[in-house]
């Protein structure tokens, strides 16, 4: 079937090859790693897998398991199937970043011991409906799994999920099984929003058709949400995050609840999405039986996924900070925090491009809440092929005309912005908010001057990196 645009093959060849050769390939791998004892995660979401992935990774190689990952973020059955391979005999744990659409395609052949389910919001090729498509994919998917042997970790401030996770315990109920879930969401009101988003993308009861009452939201749909005739309901959260106070871009200070241990986690990685990530990671970690006491520290020492809030230091001064862009509910967030963070944005650049991995429809820009940023920032250096379209989207939203400087190129670009963000900032911080292939692409001309390393080289500390590294070199 063809992916959805977010689904990415990179590095994913040996994989590609061996599912041609051999398509139960998958089973036979797992099943052979499952009898030497190494249990396997799957993570999905629409927005943040790598992120958490990456988290979960280091979370769980802190407690000392030898961890297998899909780093380069090849999140497609090619991929997961490479990562597999590689492997081999070795690892305690397979922690899988999968895309959502492929999450149904390797369930049934990986027999998950966790299965992660972040989010679901409409992403750039989704038209209306897609997402209860998918949410009916994923209620199948863990349909057809024994509730015996398999743990869900979910988001309960997403309806969607909540729902359908719902139906799979009162499945298991009516079957003699108690099901294992582990809600997990947030816990503080303070860092919401009274009610729901406007353009929120998923705003009704999957049971009765009513739109859900919220009292607050925090991301997009993710909120404390009911159904107004009472059919479904969000139910606690059994880790959750408290306390939770966003300090700039630098870093975000919250408490996690724990199953009842609360936790205090200074989180590197900026934004409210981004705590999001971080108890999902702690609630994955606590279903694998990993220590409470060590999950702290470890989030505090995760770092941001190649190109997610990555600020790279450049030579003759300043830094640039990658931020990847592809739907409306991502983009919002990186605007907000960039927004509320009170940092100076009198640099920055977006590139937009279009290409299957970017989303071939750009019409997503204009969905987003663009409007706080254009007018803080002024000017935007609009770049990338579809270029002209966002220089169109800032003009739509107020900007001035003269504040939208074209060009097209994303080498020109970046140094246009060092060059602003040398000439008119204080501490000469640019920022570029960018699609995944002109993420890549501004990526490859940073490794290439030297200023950090190059993708394949950016992977999360663990033992099975440092396993693999030790192979490379030997080589
Ligand atoms: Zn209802």
């Amino acid at each position: 079937m063809a992916s959805r645009a977010t689904g990415r093959e990179g590095g994913a060849l040996p994989g590609k090859v061996l599912l041609m050769l051999a398509p139960s390939a998958l089973a036979t791998l797992s099943n052979r790693a499952r009898r030497r004892g190494r249990r396997t995660i799957l993570v999905s979401a629409t927005n943040g897998k790598t992120t958490l992935t990456a988290m979960l990774a280091d979370v769980l190689a802190a407690t000392g398991l030898e961890v297998v990952h899909n780093a380069t973020g090849a999140n497609l059955r090619s991929g997961i199937a490479t990562t597999m391979l590689q492997a081999g005999r070795r690892g305690d744990v397979a922690v899988l970043e999968t895309d959502e659409a492929t999450l149904p395609l390797v369930a049934p052949d990986l027999q998950p011991d966790v299965i992660v389910l972040g989010n679901l919001f409409r992403d750039q090729l989704d038209r209306f409906g897609e997402l209860e498509v998918l949410a009916d994919r994923w209620r199948e998917t863990l349909g057809a799994l024994d509730p015996a042997l398999v743990t869900i970790v979910y988001n309960v401030d997403d309806p969607l999920i909540a729902e359908l996770v719902d139906a799979h315990v009162a499945r298991a109920t009516a079957i003699g099984v108690a099901a294992h879930v582990i809600p997990f969401g947030l816990a503080d009101a303070s860092v919401g929003q009274a009610g729901l988003p406007h353009a929120a993308d998923s705003r009704f009861c999957r049971r009765c058709g009513e739109p859900l009452a919220y009292a607050h939201s925090w991301v997009g749909h993710l909120g404390a949400w009911t159904c107004p005739n009472g059919d479904l309901v969000r139910t606690a959260p059994l880790v959750a995050a408290t306390e939770v106070q966003l300090d700039g871009l630098a870093a975000t200070n919250l408490a996690i609840d724990v199953a009842g241990t609360s936790i205090d986690v200074r989180l590197r990685i900026p934004g409210l999405y981004n705590v999001y990530n971080a108890v999902a990671a702690a609630a994955s970690a606590h279903a694998l039986g990993a220590p409470t006491a060590l999950i702290g520290p470890a989030l505090g020492e995760a770092s941001p996924s190649f190109g997610r809030f990555e600020r790279i230091p450049v030579p003759s001064g300043g830094t640039i900070t990658l931020l990847l862009v592809k739907n409306p509910t991502g983009l919002n967030e990186v605007l907000r925090t960039l927004v509320d963070s009170g940092v100076d944005i009198s640099a920055t650049l977006f590139a937009l491009n279009d290409h299957i991995a970017d989303g071939r429809d750009t019409s997503w820009i204009w969905d987003a809440d663009l409007e706080p940023f254009l007018a803080k920032a002024g000017v935007v250096i609009a770049s990338g092929e579809r270029a002209a379209e966002f220089g169109l989207r800032a003009i739509y939203g107020g900007l001035d005309p003269e504040g939208v400087l074209l060009e097209e190129d994303l080498e020109d670009a970046m140094y246009r912005v060092l060059e602003r963000a040398r000439e008119f900032t204080e501490h000469g911080h640019a920022y570029a908010l960018v699609t995944y292939t002109a993420m890549l692409k501004m990526r490859a001309v940073i490794a290439q001057q030297g200023w950090a390393r190059a993708y394949w080289a950016n992977e999360p500390r663990s033992k099975s990196k440092s396993r693999r590294a030790r192979t490379k070199a030997r080589r």
